[in-house]
């Protein structure tokens, strides 16, 4: 289960981009858009996306009060200041979209090139302290959350795997998720900040991903979830590990694309 590679990827699959990335925007990063815009064009990337933190629950919301039109700017500054040399997007990784809609519309009249659906702290999980049940709360929150919100990339599906090192997946139903992803026109993320912070496989692992594939899932992205500089684009090696069929895309003013 994981990282092996059964079958070759026989897609071209030579995009290099991280579309999930905390930047000083986010309340825990302290990482400013110049200096991963700089590493980025050291690691040979194509494009970046600066996707902080949206999260509106009982323990914080960064949706009031955001300085949306600051990012803005500073991102159009850097913009400028790295112009043909690397694509530097606008996103978000929003909490839980399905249950703020009307923020999400607000993010939507925004015009971010994507935005990354996620499940942190919600308040049906509150108040949940048995593990296993938690788990299942959360698994159960990710598939409304594909089944209901507007967003374009599923952030780190199954991300207690990092969270709980006791961790016991229900395999079906995050591979059930997956394949609503399908349906909905939504791409998962195969996130690989659980590989630096608990050694364990990506989010999902490969196995799911190979999953999805057969569900008629085309299309994924390979995301750091960089909060600090040596995070950026860590890990990828994942790329060249997905299983045939699969193809890397973007997101550019919320189009998917295989090429930039
Ligand atoms: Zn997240
Ligand atoms: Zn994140």
């Amino acid at each position: 289960m994981g990282l092996r590679n059964t079958s070759r990827n026989t897609m071209k699959n030579t995009l290099k981009c991280d579309l999930h990335v905390h930047t000083s925007y986010s309340f825990d990063s302290n990482t400013t858009m110049e200096q991963y815009a700089r590493r980025a064009v050291e690691l040979g990337l194509d494009a970046v996306c600066f996707t902080d933190h949206i999260d509106i629950n009982n323990h914080r919301n960064t949706f009031s009060g955001f300085p949306f039109d600051e990012r803005r700017r500073e991102l159009e500054r850097v913009q400028k200041q790295f112009a043909g040399q690397i694509k530097l997007l606008l996103g978000f990784e929003m909490g839980e979209p399905h249950l703020h809609p009307r923020e999400t519309v607000f993010l939507r009249s925004l015009h971010p090139d994507l935005i990354i659906g996620s499940v942190h702290d919600a308040p049906p999980l509150d108040g949940i302290f048995d593990r296993r049940a938690y788990e299942r709360a959360y698994d159960r929150l990710v598939r409304q959350m594909v089944l209901d919100g507007d967003f374009d990339i599923l952030g780190h599906v199954d991300v207690l795997r990092k969270w709980h090192d006791d961790y016991v997946e229900d395999f079906d139903y995050v591979r059930g998720t997956l394949k609503l992803c399908v349906q909905r026109g939504i791409v998962p993320e195969v996130n690989t900040s659980s590989m630096r912070s608990s050694g364990v496989p990506p989010m999902p692992d490969l196995d799911a991903v190979e999953y999805y594939v057969r569900c008629g899932g085309r299309y994924v992205t390979v995301n750091s979830d960089a909060h600090t500089l040596n995070q950026l684009d860590e890990f990828s090696r994942v790329r060249e590990m997905l299983p045939g069929g699969v193809e890397l895309c973007c997101f550019v003013a919320g189009k998917l694309c295989t090429s930039l």
